[in-house]
């Protein structure tokens, strides 16, 4: 641990809707908010730890405080009448199992799987779903751990809340890391292993082994990178630092890393406080030092970091600390996204107003991207083309390798939040991915890269063997 850090320790204590009452700093609410929250926290994940409680929320500051207004369940993400459904089911002392299946019905509501989460990017192996897997994009293949589907704070805005509420029996479980090996043997079209959870940094360094080292045994000459897309950085940082097996941690990364594979931390932070403590800052620094690169994403939320001068700050930061920025996400669709959702076209200005404040070092960052059902969809600027007025849209990623990096018109729309309000410009009916997803969607959403005997094999100059 460097000199200049000096990190306290700290128990890992956490909270949840039952414990709402035992949270010291809530005693400033009044009964009624405090239903209201337990009545929100029936139908959403809430999970808060001490940490952010103490040294995260500016309590002065509630209920505005970005941080609060992250973690804790705010009665405006319900609509009016389930809100008071719910609360009067408590004021009535309903049972646990009533209150789940009122909750359950507000749920489902709520598209609980945006952009075919859970149907369309399950691979097969021989036959078999790989129900701990996503492999949607050819690079990269995401690998759910079933050891690592919580967090150790849930955010409000989680588009994975199902899988926290119960509401996914599968919770996309690996059975084992030796799956997702024998798919990477087969499928060597993928570069990059991405982890994913939930949060993987909940698991303990010795589970975590037990996932990366068969696959830096099985010498897979096609794996470039190894990434692990975690919140524990900015909610738990004691996990990099002071935590029991934090310098085992440590180890493991370097042995990645000796092993001659990139190990990325696709780090979530979604505010600068986030990286004002000393052990957050610690972590990056730890991370950094045990040959881990830390890139840095989140989603663009209103009340949380609607801003430009929060991005341009936040993006500063993590440049000092050595991170990188990365992405700048669009709330997806689902969930109390009605609470979140900042329109397209603001998201497009407050994502240019921060990166003209920051220096090419932050213009790593890309965005505002959103997740849809063909791809990673940059929203790239705002244009006039022959008089009319467009949104420039680009491919970061998508379902056809071939359409990465094109760009595609949109008419502007001022209050359109997603790609499925947006309507194509310039004359077209429709988009002209679209008859391709469609036949895409006959087939089962089964890729074409999937097809190792068309794939063709070359050695690269710095001997990494690629196939195209
Ligand atoms: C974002 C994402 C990835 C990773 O994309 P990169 O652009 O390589 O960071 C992989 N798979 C899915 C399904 C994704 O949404
Ligand atoms: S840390 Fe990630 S997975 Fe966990 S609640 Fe937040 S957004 Fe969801």
């Amino acid at each position: 641990m460097p000199k200049q850090f000096h990190v306290p320790p700290r128990k890992f204590r956490v909270y949840t809707r039952r414990d709402l009452d035992r949270i010291p700093q809530l005693g400033r609410f009044s009964n009624d908010e405090l239903l209201a929250m337990k009545a929100v926290a029936c139908v959403l994940p809430f999970r808060v730890n001490d940490y952010v409680c103490d040294e995260l929320i500016d309590w002065d500051h509630v209920p505005e405080d970005p941080i609060f207004q992250l973690t804790f369940p705010q009665p405006g993400m319900l609509a009016d009448k389930d809100l008071r459904h719910m609360m009067d089911l408590l004021r009535a002392d309903a049972s646990e199992a009533e209150l789940q299946k009122e909750a359950r019905k507000i749920q489902i509501a709520l598209n609980p799987h945006p952009a075919g989460q859970v149907e369309l990017n399950v691979p097969r192996l021989e036959g078999t779903s790989l129900a701990g897997m996503q492999h949607k994009y050819r690079e990269t293949v995401l690998f759910f751990p079933s050891s690592g589907q919580t967090c150790h704070t849930y955010c409000t805005y989680c588009f994975r809340w199902p899988q926290f509420v119960g509401l996914d029996e599968l919770k996309f479980a690996a059975r084992e890391a030796d799956q997702l090996v024998a798919y990477l043997r087969e499928h060597p079209e993928v570069n990059s292993v991405l982890f994913t959870g939930g949060d993987p940094m909940v698991m303990k360094t010795r589970v975590l082994r037990r996932y990366l080292e068969p696959l830096l045994a099985a010498d897979l000459d096609h794996l470039v990178s190894i990434r692990i897309g975690t919140k524990a950085p900015a909610y738990w940082p004691q996990r990099f630092t002071v935590d029991d097996d934090a310098d085992d941690l440590m180890r493991l990364f370097e042995e990645v890393h000796q092993a001659g594979r990139h190990l990325a931390i696709m780090a979530h932070y979604s505010h600068p406080r986030e990286l004002d403590t000393v052990t957050a800052q610690a972590a990056v620094e730890r991370l950094r030092t045990a040959g881990a690169t830390v890139r840095c994403q989140a989603p663009l939320i209103k009340h949380v970091n609607d801003d430009a001068q929060t991005w341009a700050d936040l993006w500063k930061r993590q440049i000092v600390l050595g991170a990188v920025p990365y992405y700048m996400f669009v709330e997806r669709d689902t969930g109390p996204k009605h609470y979140f959702e900042v329109p397209l076209a603001r998201a497009y200005d407050i994502f240019t107003t921060a990166y003209r404040r920051v220096s090419g070092l932050g213009r790593t960052v890309r965005g505002p991207s959103m997740s849809a059902t063909p791809g990673k969809v940059l929203v790239d600027g705002v244009a006039e083309i022959h008089g009319e007025k467009v949104f420039v849209l680009k491919f970061l990623q998508a379902r056809d390798p071939a359409w990465v990096n094109r760009v595609f018109f949109a008419k502007y729309d001022e209050k359109a939040t997603w790609l499925d309000q947006l309507k194509p410009a310039l004359g077209e009916k429709e988009w002209w991915f679209q008859p391709t997803i469609r036949a895409m969607k006959k087939q089962g959403w089964q890729p074409s890269w999937g097809d190792r005997s068309r794939a063709r094999k070359r050695v690269t100059t710095f001997g990494h063997v690629e196939w195209e």
